[in-house]
């Protein structure tokens, strides 16, 4: 069933609608909120709510508790592709939990939470930016680590990053909802503005693996991929160092070697390698170059050290 969950009229005549769809099951044993699009250039879970949504209406009879899907959080940046609220400028991911008594966005956050308030479980969906592409990640605060590990568990993520101090800042719509007593998983995958499918189904995988664990699901589950667990200190970045193009030599989600070449940066004017690329150490590169054009500073790969196996 469609709902509201807030509306407002902004003063240049445009119309803020937050829907979310509310499907249930057969008893009243709980309740998950699937969150996306907080940023309006991360498409990636535009596809795991269509297809949770989907799988959802293809097998009423296995549902039990209460799924809440929230597609769209920011719809004008969605209509958009623009992560921030447009003409705000405003990062909707900045003012969680809101303010009911503050301007038109704080009231939209404080409406978001205080729907969210009561799930068992919140899971915010999110993808990389438009430079960089991302496997399917969880990631977790050390501060509310011992609460959602377990449930980070069954996520049918490839790594859980602990302690990704970028994504846990105080003012997002997890951080508020953990505060709130709302175990939040933040997942993160792909790339901006695109959409991977054999990522969206395996994140979708991993939510019904979840909620079939937590008594929501009845129908048939596959297993679950076990992730494998970082803090900030095992995660390598690799920067270029040097303006021009980077031609990878190595796949996503592929295991380095020590030594092992990840790619150059080349020089179109002159046809010369300007930075070839090795791995001091080995390990999985779970983040990768998309976008060609590099500067100096550019992300080019995040690498989880690991021991190599050979
Ligand atoms: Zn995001």
């Amino acid at each position: 069933m469609l709902e509201t969950v807030y509306e407002a009229q902004l003063p240049v005549g445009e119309n803020l609608i937050i829907y979310k769809n509310r499907i249930t099951g057969s008893k009243p044993v709980g309740r998950i909120a699937i969150v996306s699009g907080i940023h309006g250039d991360e498409l990636e879970g535009q596809y795991v709510c269509y297809e949770m949504i989907r799988r959802l209406e293809e097998h009423p009879e296995y549902l039990r508790g209460t799924v809440d899907i929230y597609p769209q959080m920011n719809p004008l940046g969605i209509d958009m592709a623009r992560r921030n609220i447009p003409k705000m400028e405003m990062d909707l991911n900045r003012i969680f939990p809101g303010n009911a008594q503050g301007t038109v966005m704080e009231r939209a956050a404080a409406a978001v939470v205080e729907d969210i308030t009561g799930a068992d479980v919140c899971i915010d969906l999110h993808a990389s930016d438009m430079y960089v592409r991302e496997i399917p990640q969880v990631r977790v605060s050390a501060e509310f680590a011992r609460q959602l590990l377990p449930f980070a568990k069954l996520l049918n993520a490839d790594m859980i990053w602990l302690n990704a101090t970028a994504t846990v800042h105080e003012s997002t719509l997890a951080h508020s909802m953990n505060m709130l007593g709302v175990p939040t998983l933040v997942m993160e995958m792909g790339l901006g503005l695109r959409i991977t499918r054999v990522y969206g189904d395996q994140v979708v995988d991993g939510i019904f693996y979840l909620m079939r664990e937590m008594g929501l699901w009845d129908g048939p589950v596959g297993p679950v991929r076990e992730p494998v667990i970082s803090s900030d200190g095992e995660v390598e970045f690799i920067r270029a160092e040097h303006a021009g193009i980077f031609l990878p030599s190595i796949a996503h989600r592929h295991y380095l070697h020590k030594d092992e070449k990840i790619g150059d940066i080349v020089d179109v004017l002159t046809g010369k390698v300007v930075q070839e690329i090795v791995a001091r150490k080995g390990g999985m590169v779970f983040t990768l170059r998309e976008y060609p054009f590099v500067y100096e500073g550019s992300l080019i790969a995040r690498i989880l050290e690991q021991d190599t196996q050979e």
